[in-house]
């Protein structure tokens, strides 16, 4: 085998697709390994059904337990495994636990990594996945930023210039490519939704592992739906907690499942607004020109805010800004460079001259 990916958590999945295919197309031979990390139908098999993609022609089984397991149990794994494959590249996605993970095992048997969505820092050392970003920046080999940003913060860190490749984003090219298949009126149908609407994703350990935080982001939610209804599609973490603390005791919130990738994309294109605190939303929603607001004090993306649509909001202000989202005229929508669709060729191109 040429070339191992390392995916695990439903992040990871909308970023491999387009590398993936564009690999298939240069006949590079792959194997794309599933550590287990999100296992189940929602979080995970439609998505590979959905972007078309192979099924993991290995799963290692590693998920549950805490994040650190997560990490310790994939390692024992992959040494297993990569000692009998001994590809010649190892391919590692985003900032989830399988990523660092892998990068660790792959760097101590001295096969080269290569990190796709490299670079990107919230300068928050709080957030377990800054932990895990830092951690692979430093020991792969190759690295693909979807930002300047992102290169500059590699360069700053050390990262040999020659391994650092600004190519764009791989999660626009999978938005761009199944843009046809977004319905919103199919989407409303479904969920019985008038306009306008908003629709909200949170799992972030600062949003929803404490009950006091939970409590205070079902206030500002509630405040929220005081004026619009809120469709959220909860991820698993956090999920117990903030219906715990009466999430859906409100008329005008509506808690539903994780949802598949096309049926997410169309819920969140005819939104009026969308509040998160996940990476790849605020990208999203940049590309879509629909107004993002973000429950962080941070964002390791901050091209979505100088081009996009995305704005950092507090739990005290998430109300006030939902009202003047909603009271603006819609600007000229802007791209980040390299948005365009080809990062997913543009890193594959690179791989293979590597091989
Ligand atoms: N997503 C989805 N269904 C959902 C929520 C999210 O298909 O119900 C997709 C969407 O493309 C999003 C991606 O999964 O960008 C990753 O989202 P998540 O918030 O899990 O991860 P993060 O980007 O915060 O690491």
């Amino acid at each position: 085998t040429d070339l191992v990916h390392v995916a695990g958590a439903r992040p990871n999945f909308p970023k491999l697709a387009p590398v993936h295919r564009a690999l298939a197309n240069l006949d590079v031979s792959q194997k794309l390994v599933h550590t287990g990390q999100h296992f189940d139908e929602q979080m995970s098999g439609v998505f590979f059904r959905e972007l078309e993609l192979p099924e993991p022609d290995i799963n290692l089984g590693a998920g549950g337990g805490s994040g650190i397991q997560q990490i310790a149990r994939a390692m024992t794994e992959l040494e297993y495994l990569l000692t009998e494959l001994q590809p010649k590249w190892i391919v590692v996605y985003g900032d989830v636990n399988s990523t660092v993970a892998s990068a660790l095992v792959g760097a101590r048997m001295g096969i080269p990594v290569a990190h796709v969505e490299a670079g990107l820092r919230s300068f928050d050392r709080r957030m377990p996945e800054e932990i895990n970003r830092i951690v692979t920046d430093q020991i792969c080999d190759q690295h693909f930023a979807t930002s300047q940003d992102a290169v500059e913060h590699l360069l700053n860190e050390g990262v040999l210039e020659a391994g650092i490749h600004f190519v764009g984003n791989p999660m626009i090219d999978t938005l761009l490519r199944n843009h046809d298949r977004f319905d919103v009126s199919a989407i409303k149908r479904k969920f019985g939704l008038e306009e306008p609407y908003a629709v909200a994703t949170l799992h972030r350990p600062s949003n929803v592992d404490s009950s006091d935080d939970a409590r205070n982001i079902v206030g500002a939610l509630h405040s929220v739906a005081d004026v619009i209804e809120i469709v959220l599609p909860l991820h698993p973490r956090g999920r117990a907690r903030l219906l715990g603390a009466g999430l859906d005791d409100h008329a005008n919130v509506r808690v539903v499942d994780p949802l598949g990738y096309v049926d997410f994309m169309s819920l969140v294109r005819g939104s009026n607004v969308t509040i998160t605190d996940s990476g790849g939303v605020q990208e999203e929603t940049t590309i879509f020109g629909i107004p993002c607001l973000t429950l962080r004090e941070n964002t390791e993306r901050p091209v979505t805010i100088s081009h996009g649509t995305n704005r950092l909001v507090s739990r005290e202000s998430l109300g006030r800004a939902v009202g003047e989202v909603l009271a603006a005229v819609p600007q000229p929508r802007s791209v980040p460079p390299l948005w365009d669709g080809n990062a997913g060729s543009r890193i594959a191109v690179k791989l293979h001259q590597l091989l």
